[in-house]
């Protein structure tokens, strides 16, 4: 097939066009605009919060929050720092299985598994580190637990001295009764909260009792496989000759 040749009229730029004084001055001109439309609504906004009043209704403000007396309210589906969840016996349910660490995109939570000495919890994590300077707040790892053991609050005033402080481990990220008391953070959003079969099922429990209707409907989901067809019947066994 012969090449297509298609032709490019390049316009020829003006005296002022290749001075560029025009441009840059309208380029300023925008800006100075679009500072000077903000500004001023917000002078006026902070002259009327001088006198404790509110601008009038249908003038322009732009709103300011004055951080940390007040704080923005984010929609319901806001998700920050960690926490760790607790079985009633107050040991973490975490059962060190690396599921959340194998959904992390940003490849920033660490966990060494060790032997648990109640054996009905076989396993626990030995150290459980978040690197909150890594953590892009997904939540995968919270959709990832079987366990229903890693959770997010609502806390976002997550501030660092060094690189070091923002590497959580288990001591920072176990819930404390601060996360849920009045004027804490409160639970971040879980889309899956209710629907996962693990909490269907119940708690584990160390007796392993409350486990069994989960193993019970694991063992019919495998057994799911069609029965095998029955062999074919044998044929009649040929009589002796007289
Ligand atoms: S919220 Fe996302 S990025 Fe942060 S630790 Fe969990 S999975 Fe990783
Ligand atoms: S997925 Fe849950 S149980 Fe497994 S290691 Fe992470 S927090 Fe622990």
């Amino acid at each position: 097939m012969p090449a297509k040749a298609v032709t490019l009229t390049v316009p020829e730029l003006t005296f002022w066009e290749r001075i560029y004084l025009v441009e840059v001055a309208k380029g300023l001109f925008r800006t100075m605009s679009h500072l000077l439309r903000n500004l001023l609504p917000t002078l006026k906004t902070d002259a009327y919060a001088l006198f404790g009043k509110l601008p009038p209704a249908g003038e322009r403000s732009i709103p300011t929050i004055y951080y940390p007396e007040e704080k923005r309210n984010y929609s319901n589906r806001f998700r920050g720092r960690h926490i760790l969840k607790k079985r009633a016996d107050d040991t973490l349910r975490c059962v060190a299985c690396y599921m959340c660490q194998t959904a992390c995109p940003a490849d920033c939570i660490d966990i060494v598994a060790g032997e648990h000495p109640v054996l009905a919890y076989e396993k626990y994590p030995v150290k459980f580190e978040i690197d909150l300077l890594r953590c892009v707040m997904c939540g995968f790892c919270v959709d990832a637990c079987p366990k229903d053991a890693i959770w997010m609050t609502r806390d976002y005033e997550l501030s660092f001295f060094d690189r070091k402080s923002a590497v959580y481990g288990i001591p920072e990220l176990t819930e404390k009764p601060g996360d849920t008391a009045e004027g804490g953070p409160g639970y971040g959003y879980r889309p899956y909260y209710g629907a996962s079969p693990m909490r269907k099922a119940g708690e584990f429990q160390p007796s392993g009792l409350a486990l069994m209707p989960f193993l019970d409907l694991r063992n019919k989901a495998i057994n799911r496989m069609p029965a095998p067809a029955a062999p074919p019947a044998a044929p009649p066994a040929a009589k002796p000759a007289a």
